[in-house]
């Protein structure tokens, strides 16, 4: 039958907790002086502390420096220690560990003598850790220990499990070979050590699973001068010449786990075959050392205990192939070399130098621990040197990867010791500080619970009888002495000699008894019947309460199943749940990150504009500096042209002042003297003309149509003047009195007039077209309120000067033909004074016709003022005949004619302004020389039509 193994599978790295973490257990124990008369430099203060004080000869040789140092530990076992106390703090936890699939490493350290082998391997009668460890593991899993080989261990630190029939053909293989079997029993070991083993204490680790087998495995090496050597390995016996051992080398599986290649790893069943293959290691170690001429304090020896467990098939026969089941842990037991310094064991030449290579590893592990620590206190990521010492690297894991590591640090109290124990005490208190990845926690195995229920139904079933029967005690000696009573009430045989051949009483005495013993086995049958019958009874009545059981059990399965139904659909009601859920997560997810982008979107539209609105904000601010600037400038140029023209206004006004003044010494002498003379002197007459001439300016010819308009055509010129010349003065005053007169049919339209401050404006007046008839209006137009004080004045003005009426002067322009060109969009202005040409063809839109009969034109144009009011517009032109027979008017002249409202003039006009009509003005009325002033200055504005001001500003302007 060919074996059907099942390797280990290639499983990833075990799943490390880096958030739960444990320090390196690190526990001291004092070992007794020797000899009491011996100077003890440690003392014992607490279960946790221990103190150093330097001895007498230190003190002194140190120059008188005394210190004490206190070392902390996780526990501090005194001299008064026992075995078992240690390994219960110590140990046992590892022990459960191991059982339970985690691995762990305990080491002993100290200087040579300080009892780390004492602790690790114990003393004839006092049983170390590693004789406790196994047996607490025999303890735990005997009754469920697989038979041999089922587990096989692979050479790359893995297990098989193989079949059952494979592991018989195994074993009556390896029994049929020579090779000296390795049968359990003290009867085999070294009696130094038989004792080791004699633990008393029952230590069992009480939750073994039962479902799953157990099988042991220990190897056992030595590390010496940095070499592995295989303890266990089975060398031909070379009693002459006996070959040197090979070395081993290390390597790393895949759980990272490091192992030695090619070791020997021997399966054991007890506590008794495991400590043989120990104590063989150990003989072999030491004869070793006496060959090789070692020095065996300067090795380490490393015994390694393996658990493989795989749990059994539902009915609990089996066990399973199933490759993901098997779990393989193991428990490190290693008493290091001495830490001493080289030159205290006073080695030479070849020693020396193993020994420094011995101490190269502790060093090693020292710098090992040191770097770990660093790294761990301040997150540094240092290597740590591992691979530089075959001891170190072979722990590799335990501090990189995951395991529970725990050191004894041994001491001697000895004085001597002092400077190699401070060494020590300082080596543990930093490695108290290097933390260890916890092992996480799985389940070992999962399956069907086969073997346990039954082996709890039996247990259960004779705990029942037992009690039926009154105890476990009382009817098993019943029994027993009711069978001892049968066995003693056999008759004993009789002698079956025959004496002689008349020997007639030993055959008798033989068949009475072979009756007596033929009826006592008749009755022993009977009895056995009676129990087997009994025997039978309670079969079947442990068989109907296993049905009743298995029923039972049954209908509880099957209310379980109902449940797990019921939890499935509920899961998977759950699992969509969580899909929707997840979908709706998702949704969510795309519909924030959408929102995000138009938040980024928003954010950044919002910098720019907010830059945009700084730029603007920043050219606000410049353009308002320049302006200011600009403002300041032009005030400052405009406050220079200001004064410059207050000066010239005021050199002017001092003129005309002076003109004024002239005036009325004239109008003075024309007062108080024309009564002696009739005829002004000539003399009076040139200088009148002289002021005259001072105050026209020289006459323009014009061609206002207007002169012609006689009194319907008032509007057309306010500023006939009273300047042309003195007596031309007089004389126009006089017609415009009159005409007044005729248009105004009562004095008190005259009052309502609008009063009008003509501002002097000589070159306006110079241009205008009324100075054709040499006219020219400056200063103030007065209307006068009574038409008594008017003609009071127009008797003074025009005593000799006979009145000339206008409308002959303008004959020159009676030929002349008009076209009035009024456009129908015009808007009537209903004002009392109308633009009137006589003989003038009116038309809506120019025509040539009309043009051709006439040689001039005038075009009624109306827009609106600035003020609102319309603004009528005559545009006047002088018509030419064109040389292709066609006319063209050329444009001379611009008459504005524009309404005022008097409030809204009155409104403007300045409050610091004082009225001309006012209260002043009535009183300078009585004032003769006033008075005649305003009769000079007196023009057509007198015949404007009461509420009515009708400007005549013709400008001169290219058309
Ligand atoms: P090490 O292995 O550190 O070199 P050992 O364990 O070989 O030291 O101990 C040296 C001697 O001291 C041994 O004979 C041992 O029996 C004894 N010894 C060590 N520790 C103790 C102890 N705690 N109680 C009694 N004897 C001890
Ligand atoms: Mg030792």
């Amino acid at each position: 039958m060919k074996a059907a193994r099942a390797k280990t599978p290639r499983r990833p790295k075990k799943p490390t907790n880096p958030t739960l973490k444990d320090p390196v257990g690190v526990y001291c124990r004092v070992r007794p002086l020797s000899r009491a008369d011996q100077e003890c430099c440690i003392e014992v203060i607490n279960e946790t502390t221990v103190q150093i004080h330097p001895p007498e000869g230190y003190r002194v040789f140190r120059n008188g420096e005394y210190r004490e140092t206190q070392y902390s530990f996780k526990e501090v076992f005194g001299t008064l220690g026992v075995q078992k106390e240690l390994f219960d703090v110590v140990a046992k936890p590892l022990v459960e560990d191991l059982i339970r699939g985690k691995n762990g490493l305990l080491f002993t350290y100290g200087v040579t003598g300080s009892g780390k082998t004492h602790t690790m391997t114990g003393s004839p009668g006092d049983g170390g850790l590693l004789p406790r460890c196994l047996d607490m593991i025999f303890n735990s899993i005997g009754p469920f220990q697989a038979k041999r080989f089922v587990f096989k261990l692979d050479d790359k630190n893995g297990v098989d499990v193989q079949s059952e029939v494979d592991a018989l053909l195994e074993r009556q293989r390896r029994d049929a070979l020579p090779v000296p079997k390795t049968p359990s029993g003290k009867r085999h070991l070294d009696p130094e050590f038989a004792d080791m083993i004699n633990v008393q204490e029952h230590c069992k680790v009480e939750e073994v699973d039962e479902d799953n087998v157990y099988s042991v495995f220990v190897s056992y090496i030595e590390i010496y001068n940095n070499y592995i050597y295989d303890l266990l390995e089975e060398a031909p016996f070379e009693p002459i010449k006996p070959k040197p051992p090979q070395s081993k080398m290390l390597r790393e599986d895949q759980n990272h786990n490091m192992y030695v290649t090619g070791c020997t790893e021997v399966e054991v069943k007890s506590t008794e075959e495991a400590f043989e293959v120990f104590w063989r290691g150990q003989k072999k170690r030491r004869i070793a050392n006496t060959q090789l001429n070692r020095e065996s304090s300067r090795s380490h020896s490393v015994f390694i205990i393996k658990l493989a467990q795989a749990p059994l098939d539902a009915d609990g026969d089996n066990v399973l192939q199933e490759k993901e089941q098997i779990t393989l842990s193991q428990l490190s037991l290693v008493d290091l070399a001495g830490s001493e310094r080289t030159n205290r064991t006073k080695a030479e030449g070849n020693r020396l130098r193993e020994a420094g290579n011995i101490n190269q590893s502790l060093m090693t592990l020292r710098t090992c621990i040191e770097v770990l620590r660093e790294n761990q206190l301040y997150g540094t990521n240092k290597m740590v040197p591992y691979r530089d010492s075959k001891l170190t690297h072979l722990f590799k894991n335990y501090f990189d990867g995951e395991g529970k590591v725990r050191m004894i640090v041994c001491v001697n109290p000895k004085a001597e010791d002092y400077e190699e124990s401070l060494q020590v005490m300082r080596f543990a208190e930093m490695t108290q500080e290097v933390e260890v990845a916890r092992p996480v926690d799985r389940p070992l195995c999962g399956l069907t619970p086969g073997r346990r229920f039954r082996n709890q139904a039996f247990r259960e079933e004779l705990a029942r009888k037992l009690e039926m029967r009154g105890g476990p005690l009382g009817g098993e000696t019943e029994e027993q002495s009711v069978a001892e009573m049968l066995l003693q009430s056999f008759p004993p045989l009789p002698s079956c000699e025959l004496l002689d051949i008349n020997d007639d009483q030993t055959l008798p005495k033989l068949i009475e008894a072979l009756e007596q013993r033929q009826k006592m086995r008749q009755m022993l049958s009977e009895e056995f019947a009676k129990n087997v019958l009994a025997f039978k009874t309670m079969l079947q009545e442990f068989d109907s309460s296993v049905v009743s059981k298995e029923h039972y059990i049954q209908g509880k399965l099957s209310e379980k199943e109902k449940i797990i139904a019921g939890q499935r659909t509920e899961l998977e009601r759950l699992e969509k749940k969580i899909k929707t859920l997840e979908y709706k997560i998702d949704i969510l997810e795309k519909t924030a990150t959408i929102y995000e982008e138009d938040k980024r979107n928003l954010q950044q539209e919002l910098e720019s504009k907010s830059q945009k609105l700084q730029r603007q904000a920043s050219d606000k601010r410049r353009l308002e500096a320049r302006l200011q600037g600009m403002v300041a400038e032009t005030t400052m140029k405009w406050e220079k042209e200001c004064e410059r023209r207050v000066a010239a206004k005021q050199l002017e006004m001092q003129n005309k002042l002076w003109v004024k003044d002239e005036k009325l010494k004239q109008l003075k002498a024309i007062v108080t003297e024309p009564k002696e003379k009739p005829e002004r002197p000539s003399r009076e007459r040139d200088r009148e003309k002289a002021v005259q001439r001072s105050l026209s300016p020289p006459p323009v010819p014009s061609s206002s149509p207007f002169a012609q308009g006689g009194h319907s055509q008032r509007l057309a010129s306010p500023p006939q003047g009273p300047r042309r010349s003195n007596s031309c003065s007089s004389i126009s005053v006089a017609s415009c009195v009159l005409e007044w007169e005729q248009k105004t049919p009562s004095h008190k339209q005259s009052t309502s007039y609008a009063r009008t401050k003509q501002e002097p404006e000589p070159s306006r007046g110079c241009n205008s077209s009324h100075r054709r008839r040499g006219m020219c209006w400056t200063g103030v137009l007065e209307v006068p309120r009574h038409r008594e004080e008017l003609e009071i004045e127009e008797d003074h003005c025009c005593r000799n000067a006979p009145p000339v009426r206008l409308r002959h002067r303008r004959s020159r322009s009676a030929g002349e033909r008009w076209v009035d060109h009024k456009p129908p969009s015009n808007v009537p202005t209903e004002t009392v004074l109308q633009p009137h040409v006589p003989h003038a063809i009116t038309v809506a839109t120019a025509s040539e016709k009309a043009l051709a009969k006439c040689d001039k034109y005038m075009l009624t144009h109306q827009e609106l003022a600035s003020d609102g009011e319309i603004e009528t517009k005559l545009i006047k032109g002088d018509v030419f005949k064109t040389r292709g027979g066609g006319q063209a008017v050329q444009f001379t002249d611009i008459e504005t004619l524009k309404q005022e409202s008097p409030t809204g003039r009155k409104r403007r006009s300045s409050p610091s302004q004082p009225d001309p009509l006012g209260e002043a003005a009535d009183s300078e009325w009585t004032d003769v020389e006033t008075r005649c002033s305003v009769a000079v200055e007196m023009r057509a504005g007198s015949a404007l039509g009461p509420g009515y001001q009708h400007h005549a500003q013709p400008k001169r302007r290219k058309p």
